[in-house]
C-alpha cells in the first residue's frame, strides 16, 4: 500500500493527514529525516517558509533529525514530491521576495517563484481557477475553487514544466507592486497573469491551497503521480467527479472544508 509522507514541521500538515484519509491513503508526518526512507511519496504543506526553514535547522543542529540535504536526497530519488504554497517555494529552483539574507530552498522544480505575491495576509483570497488538465485527467468540473493565503507566484518556467494553472494579476496586487519603485517590479507589474500550478516530472507544485476545500483531485492527482524512475503507478484513486461526490455523500465537492 501507498504511504505518503506530510512534512509536519509547522503549517497545514493535519489538512494534508485529513485528505489523504479521505481517499483513503496512508499519511505518515514526517518530522526525522530516518522517516522519509519509509514513504513512496511526500507532501510539502503551505504554512510559513521561514519558520519551516528555521526549524529544519533547528532539528538538524539540536538533534540531527531533519534537514536540507535530507530533503534534497528525497527529491533526488525521484518520487513524487508536492509541494503547496510555502512547499511550492522550497521546491523552487529559484525564489525572490526572500526575508532579507536570502532564504534556503530544497530546489529541482525549474521555476522562478515570487513569495508574498499577492500581498500580505489581508490579501487573501478564493477565486476559481480554470484548470483544463486536471478536468481532463481526474474528471470533474473544469474550475477549481483556488484559496491563496499569503500567496507565491511563478513568474517563469523552464522547459520541462508543464503549467497545470494560471490567474489573472489581481487590480490590488498591481496597485501594491507599484508603489515599490524598482525595475524588477516594473516588469512584473506589466504581467496580466501568474502560474500557480505546475508538473515537472516527479514535481508537483501550487500556490494555492487544495488541501482547504473538499475537492480532492490534486491528491488524486499526485498520487497518480510515477516515481521518476519507474513506471510504477502509486495508487489507484477515484477519477471522476462523480465517484468523488459519492465518497462524500453527494456533498457539492469543492466547498471550503471550514465552513
Ligand atoms: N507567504 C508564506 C511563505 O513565504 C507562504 C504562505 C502559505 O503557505 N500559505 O512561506
Amino acid at each position: 500500500m501507498t504511504t505518503v509522507g506530510v512534512l509536519a514541521l509547522q503549517g497545514s500538515f493535519n489538512e494534508h493527514m485529513a485528505a489523504l484519509r479521505r481517499i483513503g491513503v496512508k499519511g505518515v508526518e514526517i518530522r526525522k529525516a530516518e522517516q522519509l526512507q519509509a514513504v513512496d511519496a511526500l507532501i510539502i504543506p503551505g504554512g510559513e517558509s521561514t519558520t519551516m526553514a528555521k526549524l529544519a535547522h533547528y532539528h538538524n543542529l539540536v538533534r540531527p533529525l531533519l534537514s536540507f540535504p535530507a530533503l534534497r536526497e528525497f527529491v533526488s530519488t525521484g518520487k513524487p514530491v508536492w509541494g503547496t504554497c510555502a512547499g511550492l517555494i522550497f521546491l523552487a529552483n529559484k525564489a525572490i521576495g526572500q526575508k532579507s539574507g536570502g532564504q534556503e530552498l530544497i530546489g529541482g522544480l525549474d521555476c522562478i517563484v515570487n513569495r508574498n505575491f499577492f500581498g500580505s495576509q489581508l490579501q487573501s483570497f478564493e477565486t476559481e481557477l480554470s484548470v483544463p488538465k486536471l478536468a481532463e485527467e481526474e474528471g470533474g468540473p473544469k474550475g477549481f475553487r483556488g484559496v491563496f493565503i499569503r500567496a507565491p507566484a511563478i513568474l517563469e518556467v523552464g522547459p520541462d514544466v508543464e503549467i497545470l494553472a494560471d490567474c489573472p494579476v489581481p487590480l490590488e496586487t498591481k496597485k501594491s507592486i507599484m508603489s515599490v519603485d524598482n525595475g524588477q517590479e516594473e516588469e512584473i507589474v506589466s504581467r496580466e497573469r501568474v502560474i500557480v500550478a505546475v508538473r515537472q516530472g516527479n514535481l508537483l507544485g501550487t500556490a494555492f491551497h487544495p488541501e482547504l476545500t473538499t475537492d480532492l483531485r490534486w491528491h488524486s492527482l499526485f498520487l497518480k503521480m510515477k516515481k521518476d524512475s519507474s513506471d510504477r503507478c502509486l495508487q489507484r484513486v477515484p477519477t471522476s467527479g462523480t465517484d468523488l461526490e459519492d465518497s462524500l455523500g453527494k456533498r457539492p465537492f469543492d466547498l471550503p472544508i471550514y465552513e
